[in-house]
């Protein structure tokens, strides 16, 4: 997400929530948990999750996304999506999908978008993965003027040509942290200090998984995993390498993750990701190396900054297009939406995009060699 505030290094909180109370009691009985069985709980938990209970996005809610922020991302995604579609012979029917698809704003914006492409809508089936029953309620009415089937995860998508955005979805996902221990690493875990919810240090152990980081780690030094990012990666590639399709997959991180990248975000401030579970934002930097290593079959492109994807896609001239329709106050807080979502120093190179696509396809619009 998108947020004007500074990290908190400080990790330990008391646990005044209801769900950070029930997770208490159980690290009481049964010992500590892994930081993603935490972040699991925190975002999901069908009562007291995160995601679970409330639309967090938005100027009152707790953070904002491109989508959110202006139209103009969400037509630029729907053309680069529709020329490669074009690009790789118009296969139809083909799965539209969205993982994480937030308010539904991003894919309404793709659908508007993408209404004059001959035998786009035609061949299209719309299908959003989306965990939160709140958030589906706020899908359906974006898109109450379109078809669409909702699924629980990834794995139950049709097998069909594939044509995947998801943003902010893959930092959401959650991670589990290792520090390096001499050759081994000690699982980061999350128990109880003085009945308060805090991090610790599992007992030290060799792990296969983690063998390539020992040449580029020192001593104390943190890596992370994000074991259901990879899953979820992996049935992607797989639809895309059998049936071709692109996925663009758009978060904040970078190519090889070292250190620990867990934050927690509130009414757009950071905040210590123990002190409220379930009422806090959690998210982890995406490693988009790991994504490229688990996406088999397929290509993948330079992982490219935001900003330098949407000019290439030409928001410059779509930009001056909406600009020509507004005055005043509309008309700054357009201009002030462009900058946000392409300036290096606003969202234009923290956030990045990766795209999948099939082996002999050419590269999708965008992207560079
Ligand atoms: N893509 C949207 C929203 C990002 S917030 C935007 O750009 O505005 C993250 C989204 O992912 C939310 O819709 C959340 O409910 C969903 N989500 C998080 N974990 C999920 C999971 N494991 N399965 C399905 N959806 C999930």
């Amino acid at each position: 997400m998108d947020s004007a505030a500074r990290k908190d290094s400080g990790k330990k909180g008391e646990h005044v929530t209801p769900l950070g109370a029930r997770i208490a009691l159980r690290i009481a009985a049964t010992g500590p948990i892994s930081l993603a069985d935490y972040m699991a709980e925190c975002l999901l938990d069908p009562k007291h999750g995160y995601y679970a209970t409330r639309d967090p996005l938005g100027a009152g809610g707790d953070f904002t996304t491109a989508p959110e922020i202006s139209q103009m991302f969400g037509e630029l995604a729907g053309l680069c999506l529709a020329q490669s579609w074009l690009d790789q012979g118009a296969p139809t029917p083909f799965v539209l999908a969205e993982p994480g698809p937030g308010r539904g704003t991003l894919m309404a914006d793709i659908l508007r978008a993408t209404r004059g492409v001959p035998g786009f809508h035609a061949g299209l089936r719309t299908h959003l993965v989306e965990a939160s029953p709140a958030l589906r309620a706020r899908q359906r009415e974006a898109l109450a003027d379109y078809e669409v089937t909702w699924l629980d995860g990834l794995q139950e998508l049709p097998e069909a040509p594939l044509f995947l955005v998801a943003n902010e979805f893959f930092d959401a996902l959650p991670i589990r942290q290792f520090e390096r221990v001499g050759q081994g690493w000690c699982e980061r875990v999350v128990g109880l200090s003085n009945g308060s919810l805090t991090l610790g240090r599992a007992p030290a152990a060799t792990r296969d998984d983690l063998a390539p980081r020992l040449s580029d780690t020192a001593e104390g030094d943190i890596v992370e995993l994000n074991p259901t990012a990879t899953a979820f990666v992996g049935i992607i590639a797989e639809r895309i390498a059998r049936h071709g399709g692109l996925a663009l997959i758009v978060d904040y991180g970078g190519w090889h993750s070292l250190g620990d990248t867990l934050q927690a975000v509130q009414a757009h401030a950071y905040t210590d990701p123990f002190a409220a579970p379930g009422e806090a934002d959690l998210t982890a930097h995406v490693d988009f190396e790991a994504l490229a290593r688990a996406a088999r079959g397929v290509r993948h492109t330079e992982l490219t900054p935001q900003g330098a994807w949407l000019e290439r896609l030409g928001i410059g001239a779509r930009a001056a297009t909406l600009a020509r329709q507004l005055t005043g106050p509309a008309l700054e807080a357009h201009e002030a939406a462009y900058r946000r979502l392409t300036r290096p120093e606003e969202m234009g190179s923290l956030f990045k995009v990766l795209a999948l696509y099939p082996d002999h396809a050419p590269l999708p619009p965008g992207f560079a060699r």
